[in-house]
């Protein structure tokens, strides 16, 4: 039942809250904002600023209650439940046909309310590269000040980073095992130099995580950037509330359609819809729209408004697998997973905001470049203080079947691949989820750059500083042979959940949005999420997207500007050629 979230209504009445409802389908918006992920709360913010914009932010999934999402460490126990789309992919013909699942925040917040919290930007390069194929204004010096317009950054105090910004950014103060350093040692020991601050003047390198956490919370961008505006008399936010399509009327977007239960219900806009729907939903909305490749949509029965074949392909995520052991102290993070230890906690957590719920699994991080990129980076280790297991039987989705005897991981993560695959219609239902297929690894370089990593990892692993802390090293750490890593990694990799790249903007044929966002041939409609990447950035991609919400926002203000300064030019050149006409005619008519 979809729930109108506006001016404080939770504590009202009722019958309050279903006039309001009624309130929001009739009333006309300057902006409809689709989906509110880590982009999407960001816009609505910007957006709302301007009292004299009137702005809808419709979401699909329900307000941000679920208490693991405010937890920290809650991050484990948020898959497959009602938060989460829980999409998973085609059977992968190069990773031994498995289906890997995919999950997706569905909550204010996006996936930002569900994710990890590592805050990570990527390397310069991504964004000249993004720059280099014709993308004007998003080179890494252009979008620097829109990184840093979000931030808070409690800790480093440079010209990366800025203070005051809404998004909490910080090393965790409340709650570190010692494995974190012992990593950095390591990394250290196998020839990588310690790095304080890898979103800085340099990726490579190794340090501690940066969190989007906050006095032991959660930053997401619904708490950063929606909880404080939420009460704006502009700014409506509707929950549980499918975006059915976009109504384009005479290549301009008008409005959108959403499901109400059963039943279908037009908003229409003034201004601009946009949509920010996540790298799996956006396409899926565009295609749903008649924008797509002609044939496919034909397959469903849509009518293609506009030919855009890029639409929902050049799919790309990052994938990462696991190597460790267990260590001989009980002081890493498995041994918090007991009941005894989570009423502990608990306790702490209440009392203190203190201890091993104020943080996430990830604790430390590398960035490294094989050989076959030896001047930039091109794998990652996300490191955890968290045995995963010694046989495969640990459900990496499901903390309960992880050992509870302590241990530690490091996890090569593959940054720049170059396997790209694809999303499609399943039906033309809203409702159905898209067919995924991301074509893992079908590219020979990325199985080459995740061998590579992960010979670097046992390296690491067999350090002095991790030689004296770890008990027993899993296999195949131990006499490994080429052909054991990779069967074991086909047999654990997961994604990373950095699904982006499906509505990707460019000047090419199979571009969607241009470098304005906007999509090509439709006026008023913009795509702005993950999904619009050209390229995969070298990093967790919660920041990225964020920034492309600052970015995107500030041009839609911009643009908005230039259309009314038009107006008015316009307005002002018409009076002043009907002054200069009657002008004319009183000088004719003197002259008669
Ligand atoms: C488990 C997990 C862990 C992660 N860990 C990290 C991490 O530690 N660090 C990091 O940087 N990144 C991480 N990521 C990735 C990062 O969070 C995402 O890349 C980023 O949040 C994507 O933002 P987005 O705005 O593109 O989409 P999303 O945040 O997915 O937002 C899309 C929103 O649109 C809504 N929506 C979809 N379809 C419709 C529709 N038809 N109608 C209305 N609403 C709709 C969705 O419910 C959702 O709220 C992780 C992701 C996951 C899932």
């Amino acid at each position: 039942m979809p729930f109108v979230f506006q001016k404080n209504c939770v504590k009202k009445k009722l019958c309050f809250k279903k006039r309001l409802k009624l309130t929001a389908m009739q009333e006309k918006y300057d902006y409809i904002i689709i989906g509110a992920g880590s982009a999407g709360c960001v816009l609505a913010n910007r957006l709302s600023e301007d009292p004299n914009n009137k702005v809808l932010l419709v979401e699909a999934g329900g307000p941000d209650k679920n208490r693991y999402i405010h937890i920290p460490a809650g991050c484990a126990k948020l898959h497959k439940t009602e938060v989460d789309w829980g999409f998973e992919t085609e059977p992968q013909e190069h990773i031994l046909n498995r289906k890997l699942y995919l999950p997706r925040g569905k909550t204010l917040g996006g996936c930002s309310s569900t994710n990890y919290m590592a805050y990570v930007r990527g390397n310069k390069e991504d964004y000249n590269d993004w720059a280099a194929l014709g993308n004007e204004g998003w080179t890494y010096e252009e979008v620097l000040p829109y990184f840093k317009k979000s931030e808070h950054n409690e800790d480093i105090k440079n010209d990366y980073h800025e203070q005051g910004g809404p998004l909490n950014v910080g090393f965790s103060k409340t709650f570190n095992t010692p494995y974190g350093q012992i990593f950095i040692d390591a990394c250290k020991e196998a020839g990588f130099k310690e790095n304080k601050d890898y979103n800085g003047a340099e990726q490579a390198g190794a340090g501690f995580f940066q969190n989007t956490i906050k006095k032991g919370k959660r930053d997401s961008a619904a708490v950063a950037f929606l909880n404080p505006v939420k009460n704006r008399k502009n700014l409506t936010i509707l929950t549980h509330t499918l975006t059915k399509k976009v109504i384009i009327e005479n290549e301009v977007a008008v409005g959108i359609e959403i499901l109400k239960g059963s039943n279908s219900e037009v908003i229409r806009c003034n201004q601009e819809v946009i949509i920010s729907a996540g790298s799996f939903n956006s396409p899926q909305i565009l295609m749903l729209s008649g924008i797509g490749d002609k044939a496919e949509l034909q397959e469903h029965g849509i009518d293609c408004i506009k030919e855009l074949p890029g639409v929902g392909k050049n799919l790309q995520d990052h994938l990462m697998y696991f190597l460790g052991g267990s260590t001989k102290k009980q002081d890493a993070q498995n041994h918090h997973l007991t009941i005894p230890n989570q009423v502990l906690d608990l306790a702490n957590y209440m009392l203190r905001k203190k201890g091993a719920l104020t943080m996430g699994p990830l604790e430390s991080v590398a960035f490294g470049s094989t050989e076959l990129s030896p001047n930039r980076v091109d794998y990652q280790f996300h490191f955890a203080a968290l045995n995963m297991g010694e046989n495969s039987e640990s459900d990496l989705y499901d903390i309960n079947t992880l050992p509870t005897t302590d241990g530690v991981s490091v996890l090569p993560t593959l940054l720049r691949p170059k396997s790209r695959g694809y999303v499609k219609l399943r039906s033309n239902k809203v409702q159905d989820k898209v067919i995924i297929q991301p074509n893992f690894l079908e590219a020979e370089e990325d199985r080459k750059v995740l061998l590579e990593a992960g010979k670097k990892a046992i390296e690491i692993l067999k350090t002095k500083a991790f030689s004296e802390v770890i008990d027993k090293h899993y296999q195949p750490i131990t006499n490994y042979s080429d052909e054991a890593l990779t069967q074991h990694f086909l047999e654990n990799i997961e994604t990373v959940f950095h699904p982006v790249g499906t509505c990707k903007m460019g000047q090419d044929d199979m571009a969607v949005v241009d470098e304005r966002l906007r999509v090509k041939g439709i006026a008023n409609l913009r795509v702005i999420d993950a999904s619009i990447m050209p390229q995969i950035v070298s990093g967790n991609t919660n920041a990225p997207t964020i920034m492309i919400g600052e970015k995107g926002a500030a041009m839609i203000l911009q643009d908005a500007q230039s259309t009314t300064t038009k107006e008015e030019a316009t307005a002002d050149l018409l009076t002043d050629l009907n002054t200069l006409r009657l002008t004319n005619k009183e000088k004719m008519n003197r002259e008669d």
